[in-house]
Order: structure tokens, then sequence, then C-alpha cells
């Protein structure tokens, strides 16, 4: 793969100036890697198959982006293709829901500790949402906390741009820094008898920046302050969901949330969004509005039943932190060997690598798109992830590629 000729990427190029006449920006969102590494990264891509995708232009890439997180399988993952291939030879959207609805409901609330209920929706924006506005009216107070920088979707209260967006919308959402306990303990005591909400990310996996595991006592902090505040306390594990441990991200820390909010991961690429929370916050759940057509579809939840089993059956987190971690040690071996300070944070399956000061990310731009323009499809400023089908030759395949990209940095920046 290293010796062949490096990429080219004309047929992307031709459909995105096609894209720019009718759509706005021709792709929108802002993580489009092509954006930010001009002429290292294809833009448009035609098939996926375990942990290999291939582009308009015929290249194929061993894939450390999983579609940003939904592929925790591998793509078009056989049983979870046979399971939503039988549901959708027999229904997808009717008027009401399918048995499918039940079944994925049992089998979450039977994995999660925390989870006396499942409710479910599309994406994750949906279930941030939601969970704030379940949360709002299970304590009748409007605020909400969150962590600066962290990511819970595009909708008003969130979207990390402000255009188009009320300030009062903003107004009701107030900050600190992940993993600084003291400083949401004075933002608490600031909004007193008014926060409804904290809502936190597992570890912190904020876009361009290394990321941080919870600190020693941070959560067990973060838990008592909401119990002694009445406060709701609210998981969003959208991204990390069903990659570090399937009761929920904070099982191994012992801490447990109020409400716990999935998709990505969930059905393997399948568009769906589940919260699952605590018997006390039924009644809640019960009096929001949270609806919308497609909610009910079954192919998805059908896939995600799969899914679901499938990483039990197989060993799936287990698999991933060992793929995640041989590639940890690759890239850190390579790295050192060729003079090259680098951090690689988070845990193995959802791993991120920066180069220590590197001044406008320039040192990693070329990095992942010297990678990308080899076959190895890495983002430069999002976390990465791995999936159950990354197996040891993959990962040493990536590791070959991953070897000339930091000759590449070293040749252009030195050591
Ligand atoms: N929360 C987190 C932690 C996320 O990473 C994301 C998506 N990247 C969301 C919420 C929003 O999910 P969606 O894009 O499906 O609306």
């Amino acid at each position: 793969m290293t010796s062949a000729p490096l990429y080219t990427f004309n047929r992307s190029e031709e459909l995105m100036s096609r894209a720019r006449q009718v759509i706005p920006s021709g792709i929108y969102g802002a993580k489009n890697p092509a954006n930010f590494v001009p002429g290292s990264y294809p833009v448009f891509l035609t098939t996926g198959e375990g942990c290999r995708i291939r582009d308009v232009d015929g290249n194929e890439y061993i894939d450390f982006l999983c579609s940003f997180g939904p592929i925790v399988l591998g793509h078009r993952h056989p049983k979870v293709e046979e399971a939503a291939l039988a549901q959708a030879s027999r229904c997808d959207s009717l008027n009401l829901p399918s048995e499918k609805w039940v079944e994925l409901a049992e089998l979450l609330v039977s994995i999660t500790p925390v989870a006396d209920w499942a409710a479910f929706a599309k994406s994750g924006s949906d279930v941030t949402s939601g969970a704030l506005r379940m949360a709002r009216a299970h304590t009748g107070r409007e605020k909400v906390i969150a962590a600066s920088g962290s990511y819970h979707g595009w909708h008003d209260w969130c979207s990390p741009i402000p255009t188009g967006i009320p300030a009062a919308e903003r107004a009701l959402v107030a900050t600190f820094p992940y993993n600084d306990l003291e400083a949401l303990k004075r933002v608490a005591a600031e909004n007193k008898g008014q926060v409804a909400a904290v809502i936190l990310t597992p570890f912190r996996h904020d876009f361009f920046r290394d990321e941080e595991l919870p600190a020693p006592g941070f959560l067990e902090g973060v838990r008592a302050l909401c119990d002694q505040e009445g406060i709701v306390l609210v998981l969003d594990d959208v991204r990390a969901g069903f990659r570090l441990d399937l009761g929920g991200s904070w099982e191994p820390y012992g801490v447990r949330p109020d409400l716990i909010l999935y998709s990505k991961a969930v059905a393997n690429g399948y568009p769906l969004a589940v919260a699952l929370g605590r018997e006390e916050l039924r009644r809640a759940a019960e009096s929001v509005y949270f609806s919308a057509t497609y909610w009910s579809a079954a192919v998805p939840m059908a896939a995600a039943v799969a899914t679901i089993n499938t990483l039990r059956e197989e060993g799936g987190i287990e698999q991933m932190r060992a793929m995640g971690q041989r590639f940890r040690d690759g890239i850190e071996q390579q790295a050192s060997s060729l003079g090259l300070a680098i951090t690689q944070s988070g845990p193995p399956a959802i791993p991120f690598m920066t180069f220590v000061g590197d001044t406008g990310f320039r040192r990693i731009h070329l990095f992942c798109g010297e990678c990308a323009r080899r076959g190895v499809f890495l983002h430069p400023f999002h976390n990465w992830f791995l999936m159950t089908a990354h197996k040891e030759r993959d990962i040493d395949q990536a590791l070959a590629v991953t070897e000339e990209a930091f000759k590449a940095v070293k040749a252009q920046f030195g050591g």
C-alpha cells in the first residue's frame, strides 16, 4: 500500500463543484476534513465493507472515523444487515410502532444498570434536547450547566456557532471547564435553585484538543452536587456509547447518571437515538412532548438489537480496546524513533493524537492528509474511533502508512 502512487480525487472535486451550485456550502457541517486539508482527502464515498471504505475515485481506506462513530462493528456487518433486511422485508415505517419498539427497549433496559425505561428518537441532538426538556419538567427549573467546548448537537441551546440563535436561548446555559469540580460548584451556587440539569460527555472529547479522562473524584463530586441540589445528571453518551462499556460509559467509574443518551453506535449506522432514564424521571418523560414522524421506524431498531447482541456475544468492547492499544503502541514507537513529540489521549477505542506545540494544527493536517493519500482515514481535529472489524493485520497495515506520514512531517517540520 505504501509504495503505490498517492491518491488523487478528481471525481470528488468534480462532484463538489456540482454540489456547490445546488447545496449551501456544497456540504454543510464543519467537520469535513477536505475543507481543512485541501487536496489530501476525498469528499464523496461510495462503499464500505468491514473496516474498509472506498471513495468515488476508487481509492480504498482503512477507516478510523467510523462515520463519526456509528460504525462500531464494521460497515455492512453481516448480522446487522441480515436483521435489517429481514425487518425491511416486513415493514419499516408504519402507522404504529413494530414489535421491535418493545424488544429493543427491553434489551436496553436489561443491559443498563441505571435505566428503568427507554425513549427513542433519530439523532443525538433529538435526545440531548429532549433530555433537557425532561429535566426541566422534573425540576420545574430552566437553567442548564454544561462543560465549555463540549459538543451536544446543533440545536439552539448548544450549537457551537451562535449565528441565527436568540441570545435568550443561550442565556439559560451556564458553562464551566470539564474536570474542574470547584468551578462547577461555583456556577451551581451562582444559579442556586434554578438549575434543572448538568449535562456532560463521559470524558472530554472536544474538537481540536487532547482528550481528557475524568479526573479522580470529578464524577463522584458531580454526582454528589446534583444529589444535594436536586439537579438531574445527564450523561451525553452519544459519541462514546457502546465502545467503552455496554452498561454506559460511566459504569467503569461506578458513577451513575439519571439519564443516559445514546445515538451513533447503537445501531451500527442505522439512524436511531435513545434516552434511557431512572424510574424517578418516568413521569417527566411522560409529561413532555417528544415525537417525530420516523421515530418508530422498525429497521434501525432491528439493526440495534443485532448490534448490541453482536457486541455482547463477540466481546466487542475488549476487541476494540486491544486493537486501539495496538495502534497506539505502534504510533508511540514510530514517533519516538523519529524524535517527534506527540500526545496520544483518550481511551484506546476512541483515541486521538496531536503534535506537541503544533501551532495552527499544521503538523496534524499534514500527517492526516498524508495518511489519507495512502489509504488510512483519520481526522485532523475530531477524535478517531475503533470498530470490531479492525483486526491485527488492518492495524499493522495502517501503521505502515502512519510511519510514512510521520516521515513526511519530519521532512517538512523537523523533529
Ligand atoms: N452529543 C455528542 C457528544 C455528539 O458527539 C454529537 C454528534 N457528534 C451529538 C450530541 C449530536 O448528535 P447528532 O449529530 O446525531 O445530532
